[in-house]
């Protein structure tokens, strides 16, 4: 709210901005799922947005304050925002342009991904990530068999502690997804240019007429190299989000930049802190700068199948993990403390702690260690104390 000049997004897909968090869940186990829109066509006209869809921008002249676009057109600017997100990264392996390997980011991904299942005999997935494991689910959920080969020894290892990691492969295991750590695959295998299966790094033979490659994303970086702007693993950014050129800015998983609870440089790759960068920039433009600069709690989620996980915080491999409820009964968390310091909660179906986690975190009051052992010790009203009485 505030800027009364004109106001372009550019996108190089054709669909308006929609939400992409769906596309991964909910949007392949529902028959005639639609795509949820960011926000309607009427908000943009309301808001005097210019849409250009289905244009992407190749060049950024920066001594003349010009966007180019593949279409021709140039547009100037006074402040530019790069949100180009990330992409797919892809498995150099032979067979990888095979019809029926897919990877999923966009909505025509999706679409396509949703449309294979349905004629489909057997599922392999490459990467136990977010992607994988939210696919899996939705494949079993229709009845798939479904292999899940994963490089690492543990599902979601970035993300999660071994507590929780283990939890949900074990989940998944129960209800059939065949989920083999410490593998991957060497080529894929076809016939007539359709992939029947794979080959994996042990030598086991796959079969599959539906591949799902979910190896991770690299960052967009590509304008900002071409711009000469400072890229290291992602576009380089102050507290402010600024580039090495003050009137560019960079936010989302494209943006590499110094988070204070973390104490370095970050890259994140989720919806919150997309959002939350670019009311951090929005205000930033308009004059209206958060003088301590950009530092929001990061928060992640994922719906795989029965299991709501939440995460606020971000945890270091070599943090201490503590367990809060009971991982028999499919509820509990796992509170990560740095020494003293709790910096990250991972909550399976329990929305309340992950709340709770969120609160204590941002404000740095967070429970001792030790209360953790207190019978019945719970994060939620251990929050609530906290809260001056009116
Ligand atoms: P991801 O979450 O980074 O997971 C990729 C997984 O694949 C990692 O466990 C990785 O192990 C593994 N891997 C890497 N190379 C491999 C190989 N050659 N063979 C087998 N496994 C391999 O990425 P993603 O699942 O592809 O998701 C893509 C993007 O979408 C990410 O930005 C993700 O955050 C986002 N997304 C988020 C959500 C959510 O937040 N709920 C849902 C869907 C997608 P290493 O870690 O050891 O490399």
């Amino acid at each position: 709210m505030g800027h009364a000049g004109p106001l372009t997004l550019v996108g190089d897909e054709s669909a308006p901005p929609y939400q992409r968090p769906p596309l991964s869940k909910e949007h392949l186990d529902t028959a005639d799922a639609e795509p949820l829109p960011l926000r309607g066509m009427q908000f943009f006209a309301e808001q005097r947005i210019e849409l250009c869809t289905g244009a992407s921008a190749t060049m950024i002249d920066r001594s003349g304050r010009r966007v180019h676009l593949s279409d021709g057109r140039q547009l100037p600017y006074d402040s530019l925002v790069i949100a180009c997100g990330a992409t797919n990264r892809s498995l150099p392996v032979p067979g990888s342009d095979l019809e029926g390997v897919h990877s999923l980011r966009t909505l025509a991904d999706a679409e396509a991904v949703r449309a294979a299942m349905a004629g489909c005999d057997s599922a392999l997935v490459v990467g136990a990530g977010f992607i994988g494991l939210e696919f899996a689910a939705a494949a079993r959920k229709r009845g798939l068999p479904v292999t899940v080969v994963e490089a690492a020894a543990r599902p979601l290892g970035r993300a999660l502690s071994a507590e929780m990691a283990e939890h949900i492969a074990e989940a998944h295991r129960s209800t059939g997804v065949d989920l083999r750590l410490g593998t991957g695959v060497t080529a894929f295998l076809g016939d007539n240019g359709r992939v029947r299966g794979a080959i994996g790094t042990d030598g086991t033979e796959y079969t599959a007429d539906l591949v799902l490659v979910g190896i991770g994303v690299v960052p967009r970086d590509e304008l900002a190299i071409q711009a000469g702007l400072t890229v290291d693993d992602g576009i380089v950014v102050d507290e402010h989000l600024r580039t090495s050129d003050p009137d560019i800015y960079a936010i989302g998983d494209c943006a590499s930049f110094p988070h204070p609870l973390q104490g370095n440089r970050i890259r994140l790759e989720s919806v919150q802190n997309a959002t939350d960068q670019a009311r951090h920039v929005a205000a930033a433009i308009l004059g209206r700068e958060d003088p301590g600069g950009y530092r929001e709690l990061p928060w992640f989620w994922s719906h795989q199948g029965p299991m709501k996980l939440q995460i606020a915080g971000l945890r270091l491999p070599d943090d201490r993990a503590l367990v809060l409820g009971d991982p028999a009964e499919g509820k509990f968390s796992v509170c990560s403390y740095r020494g003293e310091r709790l910096v990250a909660v991972e909550s399976l179906n329990r929305p309340a702690d992950h709340m709770a986690a969120r609160r204590l975190l941002a404000e740095g009051r967070a429970p001792a260690p030790e209360r953790l052992d207190d019978p019945g010790f719970s994060l939620k009203v251990f929050a609530r104390a906290l809260e001056p009485t009116p």
